[in-house]
């Protein structure tokens, strides 16, 4: 065919499939998509989405056919591998990498009547020899968690987030290639087409987590228009991790059905007076919980202040953006904490103040920070022997 005669039939055969060759995503009659969707699965078999943590911290995925019954527990789960070399995981001379199940959730994206689930695999990585990978911070995390257990310790992690469209350079509700006619003060927490943006992604992303079994406690708005948040826990010790992570693959998808992009970047916009984006990561114990419990609490605030600069190593790639001092953050620089204080490092509630025991907030993390390696780090930290 000539250029021209090519081009014919491509825009000809798109029209019939109704592909958009910007996204890649059919846009078939939903009536359609239906008729596949509706298709049973064999009653005997279930759909595992093994999901894992790439050398850049982003989640990496791929499905297997199991027999139901491995689904039982994650020890009945087999082992599996993936190509490393095409994630940076492993040289390209010997690039098995073996995938780990530790934890599984309900798929929301493959859902099914009859009683059976299509599960979702939090997995982590080894060599062939039984190493963990570099990458592995899950491993880091658990060993700083082992025989802790009876510390019953609790994270509840706030997940920030910001949408943009398909550009990656325009966020939500603002105009292409310009800011938003009016400053923050109006989109936090908002309501009506002028102040809040991409709301249907949440609440999407939102009830496919309750669905999936991830311990979701709330979402809201944020401060700069496009961007949000959702929170996750309390979750016990290593589950913090596990959840925070499937969840932040379930929104990753979510946003692919929407085709809207999302960032974790901690300052999206640098340019301008907007708000960056954190992972604020409260913190108790069993003994802070209990009364008397805010002596614990100053304990391990002494304790995390006098390991700060070790904090703040781990806590985010391009924290430095927003960890400014000003937009509700403290200076990277140095430590502060205070009651009810969002221009601390840490701060105590106020309710954990008046009734003497609770928990307590540590506003560092940036909102692409690791929660295995934030987690662990403030467990091994809070649990280290020092006197204060
Ligand atoms: P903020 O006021 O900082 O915006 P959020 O309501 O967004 O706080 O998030 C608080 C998080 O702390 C929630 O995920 C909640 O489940 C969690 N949380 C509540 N109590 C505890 C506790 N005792 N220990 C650890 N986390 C807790
Ligand atoms: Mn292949
Ligand atoms: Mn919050
Ligand atoms: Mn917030
Ligand atoms: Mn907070």
């Amino acid at each position: 065919f000539a250029p021209a005669a090519k081009q014919q039939v491509r825009t000809a055969l798109n029209s019939v499939n109704h592909l958009n060759l910007e996204t890649g995503k059919s846009q078939l009659d939903t009536a359609i998509i239906d008729r596949f969707n509706s298709l049973p699965y064999p009653a005997d078999k279930i759909l595992a989405e093994y999901v894992w943590v790439d050398a850049k911290g982003e989640c990496r995925s791929k499905t297997r056919t199991l027999p139901v019954a491995r689904a039982e527990s994650v020890d009945k789960l087999p082992r599996w591998n993936f190509d490393g070399s095409s994630t940076d995981q492993a040289p390209g001379d010997d690039s098995e990498v073996i995938l780990r199940p530790c934890r599984i959730f309900k798929d929301p994206f493959r859902p099914r009547d009859d009683g059976v689930s299509n599960i979702l695999v939090m997995c982590d990585t080894y060599t062939p020899a039984g190493e963990a990978l570099p990458s592995n911070t899950r491993a880091v995390a658990a060993a700083a968690f082992d025989g802790k257990d009876d510390e019953e310790v609790w994270f509840g992690l706030e997940q920030e987030f910001t949408l943009f469209n398909l550009d990656q350079v325009t966020p939500l509700g603002w105009p292409k290639g310009g800011v938003p006619n009016r400053p923050q003060g109006p989109y936090y927490c908002s309501a009506g087409p002028e102040n809040s943006f991409g709301r249907a992604v949440t609440d999407a992303m939102y009830r496919c987590c309750l669905y999936a079994g991830i311990e979701i406690s709330g979402t809201n708005g944020e401060v700069m228009p496009g961007q949000q948040e959702y929170q996750v826990g309390p979750c016990v010790g290593i589950d913090a991790g596990d959840q925070l992570f499937m969840s932040r693959y379930i929104l990753q998808r979510v946003c692919e059905e929407f085709q809207v992009y999302c960032t974790l970047h901690p300052k999206p916009i640098v340019e301008g007076d907007w708000n960056g984006a954190g992972m604020h990561t409260n913190v108790s114990t069993k003994t802070m919980r209990e009364a008397g419990g805010i002596e614990a609490i100053k304990k391990a605030i002494y304790k995390l202040g006098a390991k700060h600069a070790e904090h703040i190593a781990i806590y985010g790639e391009g924290n430095e953006l927003r960890l400014t001092g000003a937009f509700e953050t403290a200076s990277i620089e140095s430590f502060s904490y205070g009651v009810a204080n969002r221009g601390a490092s840490v701060r105590i509630g106020r309710d954990t103040e008046a009734e003497g025991c609770g928990y307590f907030e540590d506003r560092r993390p940036s909102s692409n920070a690791d929660p295995y390696l934030v987690t662990g780090k403030i467990m091994s930290t809070i649990m280290e022997d020092v006197e204060v």
